[in-house]
């Protein structure tokens, strides 16, 4: 486990006042590590989970060579350029019941879908490209079919013996079908990761509170439950922390105990006259940046010790499977890993969204972190200053010609959500880029799939 200034070392040209973003990510990951912990989960508890092994098909998907059509099989040798064939129908076989029966030449078996290929039959044509003759025989129109046509081969899908999905991979759907396919109940994956959250400073109103002169709701704390939540990590909510440096060192000591990661908003920004930063200074080795970009711009990273001796247990309520929660010997359970955000409510979206969630994903075992991003055509200029990256929020839609296109969804500021509500992605102008033209291709990271 590296500390800050090893990390640091390492960095190119690292100037914590003046990191890029692309620097903050390679620091990033540097700085944290998959968790150890592991557990075999059902199928229908696994969805969103990172597998911590390569998941071996017992199995060939299919089992059997079988066919992707009803129609008739026969052996295509006998299909001659531009002459019909006609076969006799000497069996039928059905999905889940084969037929045994041998089957000569001049011969066919009417067959089912998924039924097996009988032995030394190749091809199958659709019943619709045939004419049914009065005397149990079939006439195939000349010209409709090639041999090997509408045959399903054995493991087509899957090899037995092979890796169906790798460790690292995120169950989706589609993998715990294809986890089901194999006939496996069950999978080892990363125990869930654990993150604590909480807000600071001293006008932030917990919800339930009366308003009050010059104090904002929090509203930090829920955009970050909800983006946690969408991950599928735990979350542990410490609640609004007031600006005392014994309430501060308590938060901090919690969820270094309890969590593998502790995301704060608020406090981190240079002259702010509160005691977060004095506290993470004190508690951790941590690192305060300036980041070329916006919205954001001051953020705090780091580890935050946790006590001496004391196992990160899971909560009561976490549902461990029957073999299975793993105590595991994560370097973190000396410690927790510290996203130190600003407080405005849009900053903390974007750098979660930019630097937190491949972090956090990294941590879960995932070794996908980035979701693509999609091109779409500005339909309007914008201003842009290279040598920061900026981000916009913007609403992607297609131009009926089928174009995707996206503009900025009102008030940019970085305090006002409600444009952040109406966007659907995040125009990315990326650190080397300058004003944007309408006509212009933008990439967007779009929400749908990610938040
Ligand atoms: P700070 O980074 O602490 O200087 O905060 C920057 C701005 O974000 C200030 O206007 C704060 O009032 C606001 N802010 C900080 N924390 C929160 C929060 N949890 N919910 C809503 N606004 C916040
Ligand atoms: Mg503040």
């Amino acid at each position: 486990m590296k500390t800050i200034a090893q990390i640091a070392a390492e960095l190119q040209g690292y100037d914590p006042q003046a990191l890029s973003a692309a620097d903050v990510n390679q620091f990033l990951d540097q700085l944290v590590e998959p968790v150890t912990g592991t557990e075999t989960l059902p199928l229908f508890s696994a969805l969103g989970r990172v597998l911590a092994e390569d998941v071996v098909s017992p199995i060939s998907v299919p089992p059997h060579d079988n066919s992707a059509m009803d129609g008739y099989a026969f052996a295509g040798d006998q299909l001659a350029p531009g002459q019909p064939l006609t076969l006799r129908v000497v069996g039928t076989a059905l999905a889940g019941k084969a037929w045994a029966g041998a089957v000569g030449a001049g011969e066919c078996v009417k067959i089912m879908t998924g039924a097996i290929m009988p032995a030394g039959l190749d091809t199958v044509v659709p019943q619709e490209f045939t004419t049914a003759g009065g005397d149990g025989q079939i006439t195939i129109a000349a010209d409709v079919l090639k041999t090997g046509d509408n045959r399903r081969f054995k493991g087509e899908d899957i090899m037995q013996g092979r890796v169906a999905l790798a460790r690292g991979e995120r169950l989706t759907p589609a993998a715990l079908g294809l986890v089901a396919s194999l006939g496996l109940p069950t999978v080892r994956v990363f125990r869930r990761l654990r993150v604590a959250y909480f807000s600071t400073g001293d006008e932030i109103l917990s919800l339930g509170e009366p308003p009050r002169e010059g104090a904002v709701y929090d509203s930090n704390r829920y955009t970050v439950f909800g983006l946690l939540t969408r991950m599928g990590v735990e979350v542990i909510d410490l609640g609004v922390v007031r600006d005392e440096p014994a309430l501060l060192e308590a938060a901090f000591r919690q969820a270094a105990q309890q969590a593998d990661a502790i995301i704060t908003s608020g406090g981190v920004s240079v002259g702010e006259a509160d005691h977060t930063r004095t506290m993470m200074k004190q508690l951790g080795d941590v690192a305060f940046w300036r980041i070329a970009m916006r919205p954001g711009r001051p953020m705090a990273v780091g580890r935050i010790a946790g006590s001496k001796n004391q196992d990160k247990t899971a909560p009561s309520a976490y549902p461990s499977s029957a073999d299975s929660y793993q105590n595991d010997t994560d370097p973190s359970h000396n410690g927790a890993v510290l996203f130190g955000l600003p407080g405005n409510p849009v900053a903390v979206m974007v750098t979660f969204l930019a630097f937190v969630r491949p972090a956090l994903l990294r941590m879960m075992g995932s070794t996908h972190s980035a979701p693509p991003l999609l091109r779409a055509i500005s339909t309007e200029a914008m201003r842009k200053k290279p040598g920061r990256t900026e981000y916009q929020r913007g609403r992607v839609t297609t131009a009926p010609d089928g174009t995707l296109q996206v503009c900025t969804t009102g008030n940019q500021g970085s305090g006002v959500l409600s444009s952040m509500v109406q966007a659907n992605g995040l125009i990315v102008l990326h650190h080397g880029q300058g004003n944007v033209a309408v006509g212009d291709a933008v990439d967007v990271m779009v929400f749908d799939g990610v938040i």
